[in-house]
C-alpha cells in the first residue's frame, strides 16, 4: 500500500466508532473538487509512510481504538490493499472504505473475503456526465456494477455525491438518485471550497440551503435515509 497519510485518531469519519485514518495515495479520477489535492496529483506527493509502520502503530492502538477508515485517493487502485485490510483484521479493528467504485472486481473480492464493515461510494454523476465531473475517463459500466454490489452487500454502507453548483443540477441528482433503487443511505455533501486539486473551484459554491432540502425530500420518496452533510 502506498500510505500518504494517517491520521491516529478520528471521531467523525466512522459513524459510532473511534477510528484511525489511512489515507492511501494515488487516484485514477481527477475530480476538480477534491480536497486532498497530495494524495490525487503526483507532483505533490510526500514520502509514503511505511506500511509496517502503519501496522505497528495500528498494534499499539488495540482495544484503544474500535476501527480503521481506509480513504484516499483510491484505495482499490492499491495492489496491496486486500492483503493489508487482512491483516487489519486479523488485529480485531472493524474496516471502512472510501471509495470512487472504479474497481468492482475488488469491491467484490472484499465483500466476499467479508474484511469490509462499511463501505461508502461517492457516485459523482449521472453515467452520461461522469467524465465531464471527474475530468478522467471512466467505465461507467464498472461504476454501475459497485453500485449494484453494495446494494446487494449485507454490510452498512452510504452512497454520497459532492454538490457543485456549476456541475451538477436538481435533475443530474434524480438522475443520480434512479441508480440507486431503494437504497437506504444517501449523502448530499456539501462542496465546501477550502483546498481543491483545481483552484478554479476555489471560487465554486454548492446549492443554496433551501435548494438542497428540497431535493432531500423528493429523494426521500425512495431512499429511506437522505442526509445532508
Ligand atoms: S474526490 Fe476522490 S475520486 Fe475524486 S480525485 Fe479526489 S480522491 Fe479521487
Amino acid at each position: 500500500m502506498k500510505i500518504g497519510g494517517l491520521q491516529r485518531v478520528s471521531l467523525i469519519d466512522y459513524q459510532g466508532f473511534i477510528c484511525a485514518v489511512v489515507f492511501s495515495e494515488g487516484c485514477n479520477f481527477r475530480c476538480p473538487y477534491c480536497h486532498n489535492p497530495e494524495l490525487v496529483d503526483p507532483c505533490l506527493f510526500r514520502t509514503c509512510i511505511k506500511e509496517n509502520d502503519v501496522i505497528e502503530f495500528l498494534n499499539t492502538r488495540k482495544g484503544k481504538l474500535d476501527a480503521v477508515s481506509i480513504t484516499g485517493g483510491e484505495p482499490t487502485i492499491q495492489p496491496h490493499l486486500t492483503a493489508f485490510i487482512r491483516q487489519v483484521k486479523k488485529m480485531g479493528f472493524a474496516v471502512k472504505m472510501d471509495t470512487n467504485g472504479s474497481h468492482p472486481q475488488i469491491i467484490k473480492n472484499l465483500l466476499s473475503e467479508e474484511l469490509l464493515d462499511f463501505i461508502a461510494m461517492d457516485v459523482k454523476a449521472p453515467m452520461d456526465r461522469y467524465k465531464d465531473v471527474i475530468k478522467a475517463q471512466v467505465n461507467t459500466d464498472f461504476i454501475k456494477e459497485s453500485i449494484s454490489l453494495i446494494l446487494k452487500a449485507k454490510i452498512p454502507y452510504e452512497f454520497r455525491t459532492t454538490i457543485v453548483q456549476s456541475q451538477l443540477d436538481e435533475n443530474d441528482i434524480l438522475e443520480i438518485a434512479r441508480l440507486l433503487p431503494k437504497a437506504n443511505s444517501y449523502i448530499l455533501q456539501k462542496f465546501m471550497p477550502t483546498k481543491t486539486l483545481d483552484n478554479k473551484f476555489l471560487k465554486e459554491k454548492s446549492w443554496p440551503d433551501e435548494k438542497l432540502q428540497n431535493i432531500k425530500t423528493i429523494l426521500e420518496n425512495e431512499i429511506s435515509s437522505v442526509t445532508i452533510r
